[in-house]
């Protein structure tokens, strides 16, 4: 596997910054990768369920080859740092959870909030890249608790095919439509609710 900086870098150019949360995802990527003795993902070998949405989440998947659009991704609303990692062929789950005091281990608060509020780019990457050359050096289990879980075997992501709803025209997922009245729906038209308004 790639040294834990260099992660880092490919995780800064698909998040956009580099930031603590950014860290700890591509950390606990590179702990589940080594607990489940696999690589990056380039299908759907590994299988995750994530419990927060945060900057972490996008060092996970730049890390794991876990992607929400590869759909080997399911989110969970917990607000928690913790993640359930599949591993498929040998239908093994390991869940782990982010030990915050870890990160006080490696760095101050205030150097780290130095580093956050570093506003040259350069300099910035750099107090980032001491940081993290710490944080990838602590063991896997002095960052994260680990335990062996089970979950539900996820289903494989299928290529369904696409139907025309009756009412607006658009191509939709026919598994995602909805009868009504006889008519084969998507799910605005069926509900009558939409996140968007026309103007
Ligand atoms: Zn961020
Ligand atoms: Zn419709």
């Amino acid at each position: 596997m790639a040294d834990f900086w260099s992660l880092v870098e490919e995780a800064v150019k698909f998040h956009g910054h580099i930031c603590p949360g950014l860290l700890i995802g591509v950390r606990m990527g590179v702990a589940a990768m080594n607990l489940l003795g696999v690589d990056r993902a380039s299908d759907e070998e590994i299988y995750a369920v994530v419990e927060n949405d945060s900057c972490a989440l996008d060092g996970l998947q730049v890390t794991t080859g876990v992607t929400f659009g590869k759909g080997n991704l399911s989110f969970k609303d917990y607000g928690k740092m913790a993640a359930t990692f599949y591993l498929r062929r040998r239908n093994m789950t390991i869940r782990l959870v982010f030990k915050p005091e870890s990160f006080g281990k490696v760095v101050n608060g205030e150097d780290l909030s130095e580093a956050m509020h570093e506003e040259n780019p350069e300099i910035k990457m750099a107090k980032f890249a001491t940081i993290a050359k710490r944080f990838g050096d602590l063991p896997d289990d002095e960052v994260f608790d680990s335990s062996v879980v089970d979950i539900d075997e996820p289903p494989m992501a299928e290529i369904r095919k696409s139907i025309k709803c009756e009412k607006c025209g658009e191509m939709t997922m026919e598994t995602k439509t909805l009868v009504k009245n006889g008519k084969r729906l998507c799910i605005p038209c069926a509900t009558g609710k939409n996140y968007y308004r026309v103007r």
